[in-house]
């Protein structure tokens, strides 16, 4: 059954709110967006603030995700810095970026840890930082149903500009954020409306406008979300390098096959070419289906 409740039930679910942890750690090369085919290290985290019925990561969104590493403090985070760089340089490699996914890799809690690590990444290896988030990193507002998420969390400009005066220097930290602008991701009580007041460009985003590669969406496509896709590019009018950074990409159905993904590319294609819009493969599920780790 598809995991609905916010509540963190059992002593695994209440210990993982503890920590930082980490799920897997793997070399590949990155299959989405503007960086495809990078060769990249990917640090996958548990726990996510949202529940879609399409997420291909269950094992590390849901509350109950089990680690491999868990990171409590700066010791933690340079460790799991020393296993990058091993993992990274093994054999000829060179590896210049680490992929922070999820999960959902920046959880208020993590940031402290987050910042150790991108900054020795970068500072000690020259190895750039991309984080792949949606930006709605307050686990508990949505783990418990008497909080609002949206009325206590402030917008992801917001959030960008203070990460971005971390580390300011052009390309050492990119985002990868992904909106869900389908409505069962979240909890009952957020409506569409609250989606794209949190995703709409303001005035601090224009520092975003003005960085490249500071930040890329990606947008995951099916027919019955067309119109809200369509208004979401629709709000980035005004900054035209950010709305060239949209990407569009195919949907994996569950149970998952290899027939059903192509045919959702073909769709998302057909989609793009229609409205000018950005196609992003996936590619590691083109080459390797759903297998973690590679
Ligand atoms: S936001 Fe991403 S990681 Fe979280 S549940 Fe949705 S698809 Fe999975």
């Amino acid at each position: 059954m598809e995991y609905k409740s916010f509540e963190p039930e059992t002593d695994l679910e209440k210990e993982n709110l503890k920590s930082m942890g980490i799920t897997e750690l793997f070399y590949t090369i990155q299959g989405e967006g503007k960086n495809i085919g990078q060769p990249s290290v990917f640090v996958r985290t548990g726990g996510c603030t949202l529940s879609c019925s399409y997420c291909d990561t269950k094992y590390s969104s849901r509350p109950n995700y089990k680690s491999i590493i868990k990171i409590s403090n700066m010791d933690d985070s340079l460790e799991v810095v020393n296993k990058i760089v091993e993992i990274g340089t093994e054999g000829d490699r060179n590896v210049k970026s680490c992929v922070f996914t999820g999960g959902e890799p920046l959880q208020t809690h993590h940031i402290d840890n987050l910042s150790t690590m991108v900054g020795s990444l970068w500072g000690s290896y020259n190895i750039k930082s991309v984080f792949e988030t949606t930006m709605i990193t307050e686990p508990k507002s949505v783990l418990f149903k008497n909080k609002n998420v949206w009325s206590e969390t402030i917008d992801i400009w917001d959030k960008l500009t203070r990460f971005i005066q971390v580390s300011p220097k052009d390309g050492v930290v990119q985002f990868c954020i992904s909106p869900k602008l389908d409505i069962s991701c979240y909890r009952a009580d957020v409506t569409l409306t609250d989606i794209f007041i949190f995703y709409r460009p303001n005035i601090d985003c224009e520092i975003c406008e003005e960085t490249d590669n500071l930040m890329t969406f990606k947008i995951v496509y099916y027919p019955e979300i067309e119109n809200e896709i369509l208004q979401f590019v629709d709000e980035f009018y005004n900054y035209p390098n950010l709305r060239n950074s949209i990407y569009i990409m195919p949907y994996t159905k569950f149970p998952y096959s290899r027939d059903e993904f192509h045919e959702s590319c073909l769709t998302t294609v057909d989609f793009c070419k229609k409205h000018s819009l950005n196609y992003s493969p996936r590619e590691h599920i083109y080459l390797y289906d759903l297998k973690k780790g590679v």
